[in-house]
């Protein structure tokens, strides 16, 4: 079963590579910024991602949070973002980590317990303190023009969900959010991606042929998805592009299984985080 799924999404992968219009030639793209979110301790996701973004000839990345909880590989993961990203933001996940999971399923609790300890295991003190001082400074917010960038929402930049649903069930919610808003929102956190317009209303990547152009009439929040644990269905890494007038969806297949083997050996980390893996959700 597992190689019917590998089968199926290098099938998806090669898709994905036709040139588009963020592609180009050169292999240079001084206009181009790739937002990553959402990595979950999932190296081979981010290394794919990273990889990817480079073939593109993109240099400026900026990461919306979460590097950590869930995966197996939280010191890697840190240490890739820290050289790679010009700026993370704290997410929950890395917040837990930091000072206490509150309000966390057993297993996403269990899981940041242990990703702590990975950290304390660390035999080299100077690497040791650079994680930590790393992950002690990740940043709340940031501000770039009329654009501004949380992990969550601008109201509760660390924990409030914005899913789609949202846009029927809680209109009021989306108007709040989007009072917040000058122009311009990047969010990770559901590790769904795709684009809130000021309606309100959501459209997936499918629906725009993957791509967003910004209208000066309308106010949006983008979700770029996630690298490390998608949660719409399609297992392959999330990542966006975003350029001057428009934001592009990226989705790119990575080793799954090679993940689901790592988890599986590490008893504090519940099969099932390697396993969903497989199913996107
Ligand atoms: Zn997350």
């Amino acid at each position: 079963m597992a190689d019917d799924l590998v089968q199926f999404e290098k099938a998806g992968d090669e898709a994905q590579v036709e040139p588009g219009p963020g592609d180009t030639a050169a292999g240079s793209a001084p206009n181009a910024t790739a937002l990553i979110s959402d990595i979950h301790a999932n190296l081979e996701a981010l290394t794919t991602v990273l990889a990817d973004i480079e073939k593109r000839g993109i240099s400026r990345i900026l990461c919306l949070g979460d590097i950590i909880g869930y995966g197996p590989d939280p010191c890697a993961c840190i240490d890739l973002v820290a050289q790679k990203c010009e700026w993370a933001l704290m997410g929950n996940h890395d917040f837990a980590v930091l000072y206490e999971p509150t309000s966390f399923n057993p297993s996403a609790e269990s899981a940041a317990f242990w990703t702590r300890q990975q950290f304390e295991l660390e035999k080299d003190p100077v690497a040791r303190r650079k994680r930590w001082e790393y992950l002690g400074n990740l940043k709340i917010r940031e501000r770039i023009g009329n654009a501004l960038y949380v992990h969550a929402s601008p109201r509760r930049p660390i924990n409030e969900y914005i899913f789609p649903d949202d846009v029927i069930t809680a209109p009021s919610k989306m108007a709040q959010i989007f009072d917040r808003i000058e122009h311009r929102c990047f969010v990770g956190h559901t590790h769904v991606a795709g684009v809130f317009t000021d309606e309100p209303d959501f459209y997936p990547p499918a629906d725009l042929d993957g791509t967003y152009h910004f209208s000066e009439r309308e106010k949006c929040i983008i979700n770029p998805g996630s690298v490390g644990q998608p949660r719409d269905r399609d297992p392959r890494a999330s990542y966006a592009v975003l350029f001057p007038d428009r934001v592009e969806f990226v989705r790119i297949a990575y080793d799954i299984q090679a993940v689901i083997d790592k988890v599986k050996k590490i008893d504090d980390l519940s099969d099932f985080l390697g396993l969903r893996l497989l199913e996107g959700r």
